[in-house]
């Protein structure tokens, strides 16, 4: 199949046909690049996740045009408290995960009686879901385990030959997929964190844990390999830049390959990598730039990927949780691939 990548306006209803027919489309969002079919219809979502090589016990979030159309979805009514959240986030890169009805596909749902819900905050995105006229079932649109798509580019990488189109709206804005926050629990879980920060949920939900190893049943996606590309990757946890010389230094630099660095400009100008791509100073930045960094420095097969990033906000969460999950970490600290 030969996959097109169009410019999101005028592509726009060649997408919403394709979507009607059953078939997927990759479109932007305000977190990363979505690979998208009719939610209602079982057979076009069972193809994403052939697309995608995603295992079929690992749900996709459901994307809504407004508020007003969870309510066919869900078997019981939010709660006061959940609208009020869903007043303040929506549009936005909240997702939350409700009793199902039953509207919405087992298959989407990765055989759970929850289904998960989001409206997103995104021009292309929005104007997709009007003119199809359908609710869009959309998980990242990246091959399973590898990093998520937050350029057409990085999508095309992924999936050419597998989808007829991709719509370009260029970079997407936030860089990590959104907050998934179950609120079928008291207290509710936070299972992803995201651009929403846990803080924030908490001013309308009150306390909210996070997902650990006990709540994976809750989240099959959790268990999976994640946002890895080929090289290894080793996160530096610090922003003291003597510290970073030093380590630098003492790599073995004999193997050939160089190594990579996914860093601020600061840090490129005291370590004077071969390989670099920027990271930015602020949380923000880093958020934005992770994932198209991993992917950018890949290319050039390094030795390894050295990513140097401390936390220093409530965003912070959100990236530590795909850094760790990058690197293949447990609960530890840093590490230096030794
Ligand atoms: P993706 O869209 O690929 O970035 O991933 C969607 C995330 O939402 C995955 O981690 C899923 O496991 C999670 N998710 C989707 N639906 C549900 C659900 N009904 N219950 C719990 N987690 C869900
Ligand atoms: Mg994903």
């Amino acid at each position: 199949m030969e996959t097109k990548i169009m410019d999101a306006k005028s592509g726009l209803s060649f997408a919403a046909s394709l979507i009607q027919s059953g078939q997927l489309v990759a479109f932007p969002t305000e977190t990363v690049y979505g690979l998208g079919a009719n939610a209602l219809d079982a057979d076009a979502c069972r193809d994403i996740f052939l697309a995608k090589g995603r295992p079929a016990d690992n749900p996709l979030i459901v994307h809504i045009p407004h508020r007003e159309n969870v309510d066919e979805m869900i078997s019981t009514p939010l709660s006061e408290l959940v609208n009020q959240l869903l007043e303040a986030y929506w549009p936005g890169p909240l997702t939350i995960v409700v009793p199902a009805s039953g509207v919405v596909p087992l298959v989407v749902r990765g055989g759970l009686d929850t289904v998960a819900i989001r409206c997103p905050d995104h021009p292309v995105a929005q104007a997709l879901m009007e003119l199809s006229a359908r609710p869009i079932a959309a998980p990242s649109a990246n091959r399973s385990g590898r990093p998520s798509p937050t350029t057409a580019e990085d999508v095309y990488e992924d999936l050419m030959g597998r989808i007829p189109l991709i719509l370009d709206a260029g970079c997407t804005v936030f860089g990590l997929e959104s907050t998934v926050v179950d609120v079928t629990r008291d207290p509710p879980v936070l299972l992803r964190p995201g651009a929403i920060t846990r803080q924030q949920l908490e001013e309308f939900l009150g306390p909210v844990v996070l997902a650990d190893n006990g709540t994976t049943a809750r989240a099959p996606g959790m268990k999976y390999r994640h946002y890895a590309p080929s090289a290894p990757v080793w996160w530096w946890n610090t922003s003291d830049v003597e510290e970073l010389r030093t380590r630098w230094d003492a790599l073995e630099k004999h193997s050939g390959r160089p190594y990579a660095l996914l860093a601020s400009q600061e840090t490129q100008r005291a370590l004077r990598p071969a390989l670099f791509y920027n990271l930015g100073d602020n949380d923000r930045t880093v958020a934005q730039n992770m994932f198209h960094g991993l992917r950018t420095l890949d290319r050039y097969h390094p030795a390894a990927i050295i990513v140097c990033w401390a936390q220093s906000s409530g965003l912070g969460e959100a990236i530590l949780n795909r850094l760790r999950k990058a690197a293949e970490l447990g609960d530890a600290g840093d590490v230096d691939g030794n």
